[in-house]
């Protein structure tokens, strides 16, 4: 059997519904050898991740995602193999924290006045990452909508009356907090910013260190071949994850939905001895 891998993942600690040490019994489960936790704009988990998947017998890769926003999009990009104390990259992402809580009291308030009483348990700041995909969920748990999806859809996707834009870190500063912390930087999904143009912009201006081809925005082969294209033409390192968070109603629903050939990514394993 193929040996499989899964280099995003998302926690309790950003907007995923499982702990890191679900999510390493799940992996340890699903037959994959090598994962990375990379929750959105903290660190939290990466110590219980890394005791979890030890236990498990899974190599472990450290990571975050960061939300970074240009020319109006959602450009997320990947550091994997950050320091974990590196004190510059630690502030940062507690501003960013504080601006997705600042965020969240803005959608809610906008929601009352849209006539939902929502109530979104917010957890103590801790490091954790609040996102739409909290209020997402109480929305569905007070039966506003039936699915996260549909909240999505109506009130706080994008362009949606209740919608408020996220953090001002660029992805500039993301890449070079990134490799000040001694990371990979890594364009995540690049099919989910919505422009290939800009997506290739950025990928030619800036100094990524890879391409995540392999994720569930890329299942078309049409897609995948393009960016894998990219990736090798432009020398490009190659990885790949679920970008499991758990949620009912959105893909992918469970670990097993996404398999990533661990051989596929072979030489962004090598840069960590795997
Ligand atoms: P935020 O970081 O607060 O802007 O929320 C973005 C997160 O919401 C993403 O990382 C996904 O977890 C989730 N998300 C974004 N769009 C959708 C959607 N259409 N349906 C369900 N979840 C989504
Ligand atoms: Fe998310
Ligand atoms: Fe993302
Ligand atoms: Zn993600």
């Amino acid at each position: 059997m193929k040996e499989l891998a899964d280099l995003h993942l998302h926690s309790t600690n950003s907007d995923g519904i499982y702990t890191p040490r679900e999510l390493a019994d799940q992996a340890k489960a699903a037959g994959i050898t090598v994962l990375s936790l990379t929750d959105h704009d903290t660190l939290k988990g990466l110590p219980e991740m890394d005791i979890a998947a030890r236990e498990t017998g899974i190599a472990f890769i450290p990571g975050v995602e960061f939300s970074t926003r240009w020319e109006n999009r959602q450009v997320h990009i990947i550091g994997y193999g950050i320091d974990e104390h590196n004190a510059l990259l630690l502030e940062r992402l507690a501003d960013v924290r504080n601006a997705r809580r600042n965020r969240l009291e803005k959608i809610v308030k906008r929601l009352h006045e849209l006539g939902m009483d929502v109530d979104v348990p917010v957890p103590a700041e801790g490091q954790r990452a609040v996102g739409r995909p909290h209020i997402a969920r109480a929305l569905v748990a007070q039966g506003y909508v039936r699915t996260v999806q549909e909240a999505f859809d109506k009130y706080i996707g994008e362009g949606k009356p209740a919608y408020r834009p996220q953090t001002k870190m660029t992805p500039p500063e993301a890449v070079m907090l990134i490799h000040q912390a001694g990371g990979l930087a890594v364009q995540a999904h690049p099919e989910e910013i919505g422009d290939r143009a800009l997506a290739l912009k950025l990928l030619g201006a800036l100094a990524y260190d890879g391409i995540e081809v392999y994720h569930p925005s890329a299942k078309e082969i049409e897609t995948e071949g393009f960016w894998l294209n990219i990736a090798t033409e432009r020398k490009l390192l190659i990885t790949g994850g679920s970008d499991f968070h758990g949620n009912p109603g959105r893909f992918p629903e469970s670990l097993t939905e996404w398999p990533v050939q661990r051989e596929k990514l072979q030489d962004f394993l090598r840069r960590f001895g795997l």
